[in-house]
């Protein structure tokens, strides 16, 4: 019998910016163009220390995000991902994703992206409304985001993804509809939609506390996901998570493996791993992550390793917001079929269950969050950890 060599994925956090977006809680620096040429220095030495992972038989995925990784030049991404390669090996066919935005400037660099061997592209589109854009504070317009889809069309990528998001504080209602009525008129092969949330710290925050900006109520917020549900159900998209969808074969492998608990090695800024079932994130200072990679320092600035009963608690949550669900054990079945919550959700039509596999309906994904705290509180064995 043969054994599957586990899956194994490396994220590079780009975190350069022109500007920051008023609602982005990201890691991301701007006007430091000058601290780009020693970040990729420094990101491969990063990655070259991690060379006893070669026995992990090569990455499955790689993920550039940020930030705006398309902002570096093609030879600096090559060189990341060359350094990749020699270091800890790639897979036959593996995923190597882009994130892009969709300003002109950057899609002149699509079809050098695609040379450089990247085969699937993430535009951050956002939206197809320039007023919306414009209320994002984003810097491309709507008609700078169909250019960029072409221009990645015609550089022949396997896999071209659109983000989108809905609940822009002020939007008018029609906007939404309107984007993703764009969106499937473009038939991108993955889309990623998310309903904005207004992060601690950032420019959106401090205008709503400040009572200058909109509230999007929850009930706008539900009626913009159901739309984005039926519109992309209508198109023939595969809803296998709660935010994305994707043509058939067109899955996020990345970001797959990281829902269903591959391990995965991050490296930059803030960049997290999840190895060995320990999770560690770098530190989010530029010039001393730099620094200190020069120096040959550690640059984790944090580490968790998760057990049992809330490792158990995670992986519900995150299997529960996929199309697939997950596999109870035999224990955990059995506390949840002599509940009196499962022949509850089965007649909402919020679950279903197929042996020992749990997973929720569409209607029961639009209030994952809190159907999935319910299941964990009846299926997961509060003092497993005693037990383990
Ligand atoms: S482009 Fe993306 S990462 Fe950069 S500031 Fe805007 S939202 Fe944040």
């Amino acid at each position: 019998m043969t054994t599957r060599t586990p899956r194994f994925g490396l994220y590079v956090h780009i975190p350069f910016c022109p500007q920051r977006c008023p609602y982005c809680a990201f890691t991301v620096v701007t006007g430091r163009e000058d601290a780009v040429e020693a970040y990729v220095e420094a990101v491969c030495t990063e990655i070259g220390n991690w060379r006893h992972l070669r026995d992990r038989g090569g990455l499955d995925t790689v993920f550039f995000g940020g930030g705006t990784p398309s902002r570096l030049a093609s030879a600096q991404l090559v060189r990341i991902l060359e350094t990749a390669s020699r270091v800890l090996g790639l897979r036959a066919l593996a995923e190597i994703t882009v994130e892009a935005n969709p300003t002109t400037a950057e899609a002149s660099s699509f079809a050098d992206l695609r040379r450089a061997g990247c085969n699937r592209l993430s535009i951050g589109v956002q939206s197809f409304r320039d007023a919306s854009l414009h209320r994002l504070g984003r810097m491309h317009s709507a008609t700078d985001a169909a250019g960029a889809y072409k221009v990645a069309r015609d550089a022949d990528f396997d896999s071209v993804s659109m983000d989108v998001i809905f609940s822009i504080p002020g939007a008018p209602a029609e906007d939404w509809p309107a984007t993703l009525q764009q969106v499937v008129e473009l038939d991108p092969d993955h889309v990623s939609a998310y309903g904005l949330s207004v992060e601690p710290g950032t420019p959106f925050e401090r205008r709503r506390l400040a009572g200058e900006l909109p509230e999007v109520g929850e009930e706008a917020d539900a009626a913009d996901y159901e739309q984005l549900v039926q519109i992309l159900d209508r198109a023939g998209y595969e809803h296998y998570e709660i935010s994305n969808f994707a043509r058939s074969g067109h899955r996020s492998r990345h970001n797959w493996d990281c829902w269903t608990g591959a391990e995965y090695l991050g490296v930059g800024l803030s960049a997290h791993s999840y190895l060995a079932g320990r999770r560690f994130w770098n530190g989010s200072d530029l010039d001393e992550y730099v620094r200190r990679i020069q120096l040959g320092e550690s640059t984790q600035s944090g580490e968790e390793t998760l057990a049992d009963p809330d490792a158990r608690r995670e992986s519900l949550w995150l299997g529960l917001r996929t199309c697939e669900g997950v596999a109870l054990s035999q224990s955990e079945s059995e506390r949840l079929m002599a509940s009196d919550l499962l022949p509850r959700l089965q007649r909402g039509g919020q679950v279903c269950v197929d042996g020992r596999r749990l997973r929720l309906t569409e209607t029961g994904f639009s209030i994952a969050d809190a159907l999935s705290v319910s299941i964990a509180d009846i299926v997961v064995e509060p003092d497993l950890a005693l037990h383990t």
